[in-house]
């Protein structure tokens, strides 16, 4: 049997995770991301196609990397996606394949994923109000993403359905009661993320950022004491249920309390370029090699030189802390 030295890092960590951007364009204008206008898109020809993703997956699975999550932009918006899924269902060593969304085609793709291999999502959910909604995503489509969610609802392969919530400082709190109640009444688990500085119009401020601490009191002040359940080590959430039983929480907590320790992930953006932390500054290009003839082993040997720089952590606590080199829609969340 073939040994493959696995993909590890500086410091340790083994890679077994890749986030895969396969598009930075998205149909909501959430202000935590993107500026009311969108962002300069980038040219059909500098997106990776179906099968150059395939080929990288299928590298990288061969050195360990066991999940691979889809993501964007909107993923939903990249023609044929369900084919994509297709190719990578099939892939070896491909364990756990996800897929992150705003929901709101969801409704029509749910059928079309699963019948292709998708086994579990993650839709965005920041609110069930229909005023709030539109004011953080820009875009009036509530309803099209609870249709969605109901459509992933049907097919019990698709689970555990994550709804991700953005907590931001001054708008989440109203809004918390009412999702942690979905938690409660729907196979969802309801998951709190900070809002972190990866927003294009570059406005995020540390006082902009609502705790996942802040978020457990108010449903506790509700509930009673939430219960912690374990998590994977390599996990971003800390999971807990209800004291009753009924409904799970996740609070993703990268600013409050980084992770950065037993982060096994790794990002490649929709133009080719691998990232190893969400805070890079700098990124290593795959797909001009890829489209210049290299063989697998000289992408191997680039992917660990990548992964042997990946970053210890990040500095958004840090005095002088620098931005990414790009923003979270570019990156792919
Ligand atoms: N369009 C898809 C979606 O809405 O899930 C996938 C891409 S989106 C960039 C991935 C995730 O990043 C979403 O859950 C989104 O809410 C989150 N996100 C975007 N900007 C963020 C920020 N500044 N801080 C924390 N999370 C953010």
């Amino acid at each position: 049997m073939l040994i493959v030295e696995p993909l590890r890092d500086s410091w340790a960590r083994e890679i077994k995770s890749v986030r895969v951007s396969v598009t930075d364009k998205c149909n909501f204008r959430c202000t935590y991301c993107m500026p009311a206008e969108g962002l300069p898109w980038l040219a059909r020809e500098e997106i990776l196609t179906f099968e150059e993703i395939e080929r990288l997956v299928r590298i990288l699975a061969q050195l360990g990397v066991d999940e691979v999550r889809l993501t964007g932009g909107e993923p939903l918006v990249r023609r044929d996606l369900p084919v994509l899924v297709g190719m990578l269902a099939r892939v070896d060593g491909v364990q756990d394949l996800s897929l992150t969304t705003n929901g709101v085609l969801l409704d029509r793709y749910a059928a079309p994923l699963v019948a292709a291999g998708l086994r579990r999502i993650n839709v965005s959910l920041d609110t069930l109000n229909h005023v709030r909604f539109a004011e953080i995503a820009r875009r009036d489509a509530l309803d099209a993403v609870l249709r969605g969610l109901e459509a992933a609802e049907q097919y019990p392969e698709l689970r555990p359905i994550k709804l991700n919530c953005v907590a931001v400082k001054g708008f989440t709190e109203t809004e918390v009661p009412a999702l942690a109640e979905l938690a409660r009444r729907k196979p969802y688990v309801v998951r709190f993320i900070e809002f972190m500085p990866l927003d294009a119009d570059e406005v995020w401020r540390e006082d902009d950022v609502l705790t996942g601490g802040e978020i457990r009191a108010i449903v506790e002040e509700h509930y009673g004491p939430l219960v912690e359940l374990p998590a994977k080590q390599s996990s971003t959430a800390r999971r807990f249920r209800f004291a009753d039983g009924a409904g799970e929480l996740g609070f993703v907590n990268p600013v409050s309390e980084p992770f950065c320790s037993s982060c096994d992930r790794i990002r490649l953006t929709a133009d080719g370029q691998l990232r190893t932390c969400l805070f890079s500054r700098r990124e290593w290009d795959l797909k001009q090699p890829l489209r210049g003839g290299a063989s697998d082993q000289e992408l191997v040997d680039l992917i660990r030189f990548a992964v042997r720089h990946k970053e210890l952590k990040h500095k958004i606590n840090d005095p002088g802390f620098a931005r990414a080199s790009r923003s979270m829609s570019q990156i792919g969340g």
